[in-house]
């Protein structure tokens, strides 16, 4: 038994929530509940969050109010959940150009948290949210963890990339990262012999009750545990997202590991979006904090697969109203037999990354690249990479107004952090990049044998 487990969850991690005033686990335990009510009682109270956010952007955030006014809506023409298909879709791009226009003027920008996307689907961008959302995502995060047995407190490893130039914090906030999240993180942004031989001593050494990484990444470690006969890295549960997870890769980490794989769909914007519980049976939505749906010829659908469209219900500060994450997929009517009132989503396509080969010839994970070269660069509309050859990248870029030409050297800079100073980058300007036919965007290819 895992005493300090136990010490942070019930004594040291409540005692911390009351003393800063954090609500998250106020949100917990709230989650916990809804999430066993009926799939009516949650449709009905969706509904009305999606009113009342629809209502407070047209009161309150310029942009919206013009975009509603253009369609010729006004938050009283939807009567019936079936006049959802009026409101009009929010593309990355209008975010991408008016971020200010888009935060309502009930907030002041500098008492929001600043948060940037990756660039996994091609097309970084900066939103906003309240602190208070902050608090909701991490309750909601809270909950969806728990149905992998990844309880407060617990070990938990994590497979990630990281940015190569993460500073380490002061004591207290060390002691406060240690209360609120006990995880080791191993640098995975690059994968050869030795880094893995790494990460299975250092596995075994601290026992995590869970592991959470990219499903590629995994995949490729698990081969590599595999081979090299490794045993006793034996985690409760694993927590596979960012990536699509296969089938085999799934089948591949079970059987390696000895437990069960938690398929997870989340983003930067959104947090969790909707993730696997014990059934296994389907990914169950965070549909108290969200609304997914699946759109078919540009109408709301259950069963079909579509492209996926989210409104945050709770994201005042900035509305996000079926905004378009470029991710296909179905929501099921099914019910689970775990009893969870929320709705099951499956996704069909979505992000697709390849690995890259750095100079030296490990492997990068092409959701590191994403995540960590091209955040926060700002005027990148969408981007691809794209390997032919061992020592050259070729970067197909689609520049939006706020493009500089300094930003050039700066994702050149850190391209060559991860892939080796001695990469080669062609820069190939682009009008646009298409999504693949099956709706997957490809952020990384690698052409390499
Ligand atoms: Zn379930």
């Amino acid at each position: 038994m895992d005493l300090t487990a136990l010490a942070i969850r019930h004594v040291l991690y409540p005692l911390w929530a009351a003393q800063s005033g954090s609500t998250r686990l106020r949100y917990l335990a709230e989650l916990e509940k809804s999430q066993y009510w009926s799939r009516e009682m949650l449709a009905e109270r969706q509904w009305e969050q999606f009113r009342r956010m629809l209502a407070h952007a047209f009161e309150t955030c310029p942009y919206y109010r013009a975009k509603f006014r253009a369609a010729g809506i006004t938050p009283a023409d939807l009567r019936s959940r079936e006049d959802i298909d009026l409101v009009p879709t929010l593309t990355k791009e209008e975010i991408q150009e008016h971020p200010d226009e888009m935060v309502s003027s009930r907030y002041a920008t500098r008492t929001l948290v600043r948060d940037m996307t990756g660039g996994s689907t091609g097309s970084p961008m900066q939103f906003y949210y309240e602190p208070e959302r902050f608090e909701s995502r991490v309750g909601a995060v809270l909950r969806h963890n728990r149905w992998a047995g990844w309880n407060i407190g617990d070990r938990a490893a994590v497979l990630w990339g990281a940015p190569q130039d993460m500073i380490a914090g002061r004591l207290r906030d060390r002691i406060r990262t240690w209360i609120q999240d006990r995880r080791l993180i191993l640098d995975a942004s690059e994968l050869s012999e030795a880094s893995m031989r790494n990460f299975a001593t250092a596995l075994l050494a601290y026992r995590p009750a869970v592991l959470q990484a990219y499903a590629n990444t995994l995949g490729l470690f698990a081969q590599y545990i595999k081979a090299e006969g490794i045993d006793g890295i034996r985690p409760r549960g694993i927590v596979c997202s960012a990536e699509v997870l296969t089938t085999e890769n799934r089948r591949l980490i079970e059987d390696t590991f000895g437990c069960r794989v938690f398929n997870r769909y989340g983003c930067r914007e959104f947090a969790v979006i909707a993730s696997e519980c014990e059934a296994h049976d389907g990914m169950h939505i965070n549909a108290e904090n969200l609304l997914v749906e699946v759109l078919v010829d540009g109408r709301s659908r259950t069963g079909e697969d579509g492209e996926i469209v989210i409104t945050d219900l709770r994201n005042f500060a900035m509305p996000m109203i079926r905004y378009r994450i470029r991710d296909v997929g179905r929501i099921n009517s099914a019910a689970c037999s775990c009893s969870r009132g929320l709705p099951l989503m499956e996704l069909s396509g979505g992000r697709v990354t390849d690995f890259l080969r750095a100079a030296n010839g490990s492997r990068v994970s092409g959701i590191v690249i994403a995540t960590y070269v091209i955040t926060g660069i700002p005027g990148i509309r969408q981007i691809q990479f794209v390997q032919d050859e061992p020592r050259a990248v070729t970067v197909r870029l689609v520049k939006g107004p706020q493009w500089l030409p300094s930003a050039l050297e700066e994702l050149t800079a850190r391209t060559r952090r991860y892939l080796g100073e001695a990469m080669q980058l062609r820069i190939e300007y682009r009008e646009r990049i298409p999504q693949e036919k099956s709706g997957k965007y490809r952020f990384s290819i690698c052409n390499l044998a």
